[in-house]
Order: structure tokens, then C-alpha cells, then sequence
């Protein structure tokens, strides 16, 4: 059965919690944690028989602004810093209240988890993202979105919140005033039970695994490879059409140009912001790597075969091998490297004149002889030297960024801007600060909005619930 929502009377439910929360990714497992410390009794349905969501998926990297970890390591920032630089790559769309709610609360949400659930986390400080004023990726030592995962499942079991696993929600049972009063799952073998609560947090992400509903949003990516969970199938989203909520910005998403193909690895992009280019299949450069990678996803698939080669040095290769999914390309074999550039080029099948030409081209721009028709300043990295390394990639869409319109308790809002008053969202579900384009994603915006927001959530669905029973 597809997602519905229907009349909450005189149905019956077999069990019943202050809070439920749909969905066990990086938003609703923290959203859970900060409800249960709210002193609400939770349960989390998650339709996979095993979570994972796209957060163990993901790199894992969390930005957050004036952490103590960062103040260890002597790095100034601050969330009004961080906000201006979200503010920037969404060309100032983005909600102000939504952007000032997650730069203030993603600090202190990571030292919690910290204090109260044992994460340790790091500061990445090899390289700047996109976009970035300030070293604020924080991770887990894995340094892999699977580590996070398992961390916060860990820190579920601990707190004894049950997870029903194999339960996929599919009805919002809601009454004639609007309050939610519960859910049903379909199970496994299809049975269906139901779930009543004193609140509702809808955590089960966007809308990336419904290709119809990306074609009708994101037309650019309507084609593209999805590599984000393919569960995520867009049910906040139908049940957000059905109650009359409120949706914003719905073309907006993170995309990624740089997926080894055929593998499907995920390459760091921190190839392109310490040195490296992308060439297509005829050896030439065709953007400023330095934009973004979400944005290049869709420059790479305007490119023929929707393919490119990041191309770059032993120096950057270094550099990629601290990535565990780099790591993973190298052994299986996807990344080429070659003594010249003439030998590399033949290996890609990409005319050796021309790519020659394209790194002396790039060699100019290093020694300012040249500028960059796209605008990209070279001069802050060193150059490139042999042995040069390749891989093969194309664009992909990670994960959507529209989604529901909340208030600043992270309640869903009605289309005349009401609140719902148990309804709840977070993460991919709702809409992030991403502004309305695939330009507007600043990294990190989608582990900011799961874990900010699934904290906010966490915490007003408690109070909520307690309010409503
Ligand atoms: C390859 C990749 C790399 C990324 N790297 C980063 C990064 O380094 N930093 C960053 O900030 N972001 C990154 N992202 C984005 C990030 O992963 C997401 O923004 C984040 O994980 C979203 O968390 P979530 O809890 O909203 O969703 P998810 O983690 O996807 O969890 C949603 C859960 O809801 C479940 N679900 C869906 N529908 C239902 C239903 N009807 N009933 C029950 N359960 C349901 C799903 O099965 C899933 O387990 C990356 C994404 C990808 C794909």
C-alpha cells in the first residue's frame, strides 16, 4: 500500500508511545535520543530489516561551527560565520530562522553526543570544502557515515529505545483537528499493525529513490544515477501533499560529480580542492572544479558519454588514500596512473594532444600567465607533477533537499503557514538550507539538517507529546 493518510477515529491501536519517530537515519536515531533524555517513552519503525539509511552510506562529515574540538586545534569560527557561508551558496534563499536554528544547535549536539553517548569525534583540517570559511568537518575516526551509523545505533541500544525494524509506515492516522494520533506499518509478511502517539516525527528523508518525482522537481537529475538509500521514496513528501503541508524548494539537492563509473565509489572531492581537474572524454577541462561538487554533477553529465576524468598528482593521490572509500577505488582498481601525461591519456582513451595541452594549459594558470577562463584561482595549490593519477567518473544524485516547511520548533507548517501541532520533521524529510537549486548545497548541509534538526525534534516532540497526552 502507498502512503495514505486517514481519519484517526475509532481506529485502534495495538501499541502506543509519547513520541514515534519514522525512519532510523542520522535524524530520527538522534531525534530519538534527545526525546527519550526528554523523558518520553520512544519507538522508532524503520522499514529495512537491518538500518542504515542513507547516512551509513554517506562520508559522514558533519559541519559544525565553534566546537571545542575546533578550539582545540586553534580554529576560529562561529555559527553567524557559518550561516553567512550557507547563506552564500544558497545565493540567500535559504530560511534565516531554519539556517541561524541549525548553525547554533549542530555545536553543542555533537559535544552531547560526546558527553552523554561516548562519540569522539574529529576535525578535518586537510582541506577546505566548497564554500567554507572555516576547518568544520567533524567525523567519527572511521571517517566513514557507516561508523557514525553504528555509533548512534549503539547509543540507541544503550538507552533501551526499541527500533521495529522490517515496519514500513504507510498510513498517518489524523484527527479531524488536525493532531496525529498514530500510524500504521506493514510488516514484512504484509501484516499490518498499528501505532498510536502522543507525537509524530516524520524522519525518513526525501525523495531521491522516486525518479517521478525527481523528474518532476529536478529535471537536471531526472536521468542521473541515484546513490542515496532507495527507500527514500518520497512518503513525507505524499503525506505532506495529502494533509494540505506545506513544501519549499523542492529543486534542490546534494548532487556529487565525481562517482567512479563503473565502480560507484564515491571520490572525494578534495582531489579537485587540493589540485586536481576534470577532463572529458576529449581531454578538456569544462568548469571551475572549485564551484561545488553538488553543481558539478550536472556539468559532468552535460559532458559527453556523461562522463570525466579527475585527473591529478602523486601528492593529491596521498591525499585521497586517508579517505576509506578512495581506498576502496584504489583496490579495486579504478584509479590509473601513468610516468606522463601521454602514457595516462592513453590508458583513459582520451586524445593525448589534448590533455597534454590542458595540464601545460593549467600549468600557465599555476604560474598566473594565464587566468582561468571559469574563474578558478590555481595559485593556491601546487602544480601538477608526474607520475599524474586518473579515475573515471560521472554525476550522481546523492540525496534531495526540499521537502516539508517547518517552524522554528521543527514542526510541519501548514500551506497558510500554521503549524501542525504533533507533526514533526527533519533531515532529507524537511526542507534543508539549501535555497531552490542544485548550486545552492553547501557540504555537509545534509548531515546538518538530519542531526540539527533531529535534535530540535527530539526535544519539542517530548515537550510536545507530554503537552498532548
Ligand atoms: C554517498 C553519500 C555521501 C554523503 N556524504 C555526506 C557527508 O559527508 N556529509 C553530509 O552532511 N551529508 C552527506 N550525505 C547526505 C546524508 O547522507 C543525508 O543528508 C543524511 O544521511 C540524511 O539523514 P536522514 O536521517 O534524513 O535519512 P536516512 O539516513 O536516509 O534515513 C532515513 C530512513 O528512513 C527509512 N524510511 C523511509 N521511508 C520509510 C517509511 N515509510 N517507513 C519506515 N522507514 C522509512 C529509510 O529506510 C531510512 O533508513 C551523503 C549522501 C550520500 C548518498
Amino acid at each position: 500500500m502507498g502512503p495514505r493518510v486517514a481519519e484517526a477515529t475509532g481506529i485502534r491501536f495495538e501499541t502506543s508511545c509519547n513520541v514515534l519517530v519514522i525512519g532510523a537515519g542520522a535524524c530520527g536515531l538522534v531525534a530519538a535520543l534527545r526525546a527519550t533524555e526528554g523523558g518520553a517513552d520512544v519507538i522508532v519503525v524503520e522499514r529495512d530489516r537491518s538500518p542504515s539509511g542513507s547516512t551509513s552510506m554517506s562520508s559522514g562529515f558533519i559541519p559544525a561551527p565553534a566546537t571545542r574540538y575546533q578550539a582545540a586545534l586553534g580554529i576560529r569560527d562561529s555559527a553567524e560565520q557559518f550561516a553567512a557561508d550557507i547563506q552564500k551558496k544558497a545565493g540567500h534563499e535559504a530560511d534565516p530562522t531554519i539556517v541561524e536554528l541549525v548553525t547554533s544547535e549542530i555545536g553543542p549536539t555533537l559535544e552531547w553526543l560526546a558527553d552523554k553517548h561516548g562519540f569522539e569525534w574529529l576535525v578535518l583540517t586537510d582541506f577546505l570544502y566548497p564554500g567554507h570559511s572555516a576547518n568544520r568537518m567533524h567525523a567519527v575516526p572511521e571517517k566513514t557515515g557507516a561508523g557514525l551509523m553504528a555509533r548512534l545505533l549503539s547509543a540507541v541500544e544503550a538507552a533501551d529505545i526499541p527500533i521495529v525494524t522490517g515496519a514500513h509506515a504507510t498510513t498517518l492516522f489524523v484527527r479531524p483537528d488536525g493532531v496525529v494520533a498514530g500510524i500504521e506499518v506493514e510488516r514484512l509478511d504484509g501484516a499490518a499493525e498499528r501505532i498510536g502517539c502522543g507525537a509524530l516525527i516524520l524522519a525518513c528523508n526525501g525523495f531521491g529513490g522516486n525518479r517521478d518525482l525527481v523528474r518532476q522537481h529536478i529535471p537536471a537529475m531526472a536521468d542521473a544515477l541515484y546513490y542515496g538509500h532507495p527507500g527514500n521514496d518520497g512518503d513525507a513528501v505524499f503525506w505532506g501533499a495529502a494533509l494540505g503541508a506545506a513544501t519549499r524548494h523542492m529543486g534542490a539537492c546534494q548532487g556529487h560529480g565525481s562517482l567512479a563509473h563503473p565502480h560507484g565509489i564515491l571520490i572525494t572531492w578534495a582531489l579537485m580542492m587540493e589540485g586536481g581537474i576534470q577532463v572529458n572524454t576529449q581531454g578538456e577541462r569544462f568548469s571551475n572544479e572549485h564551484g561545488g561538487y553538488s553543481e558539478q554533477a550536472v556539468a559532468v553529465l552535460n559532458q559527453p558519454e556523461g562522463i570525466a576524468w579527475d585527473v591529478y598528482d602523486a601528492r593529491v593521490h596521498k591525499l585521497g588514500l586517508t579517505f576509506p572509500d578512495y581506498q576502496e577505488a584504489d583496490k579495486v582498481g579504478a584509479i590509473l596512473s601513468s610516468d606522463t601525461a601521454a602514457a595516462l591519456a592513453s590508458r583513459m582513451r582520451v586524445p593525448p594532444a589534448a590533455l597534454d595541452e590542458t595540464l601545460a594549459t593549467v600549468e600557465r594558470f599555476h604560474r598566473r600567465e594565464e587566468q582561468d577562463p571559469y574563474g578558478r584561482e590555481f595559485t593556491r595549490n601546487p602544480g601538477l607533477e608526474p607520475p599524474y593519477y586518473a579515475v573515471r567518473v560521472t554525476g550522481a544524485l546523492f540525496h534531495t533537499q526540499g521537502g516539508l516547511a517547518i517552524d522554528r520548533s521543527a514542526r510541519v507548517l501548514r500551506i497558510d503557514r500554521t503549524p501542525f501541532v504533533n507533526l514533526f520533521t527533519g533531515g532529507g524529510a524537511a526542507c534543508s538550507v539549501s535555497g531552490s537549486r542544485i548550486e545552492g548545497y553547501l557540504s555537509g548541509n545534509g548531515l546538518l539538517t538530519a542531526i540539527g534538526l533531529g535534535s530540535i525534534t527530539g526535544r519539542t516532540a517530548a515537550t510536545s507529546a507530554g503537552l498532548l497526552r
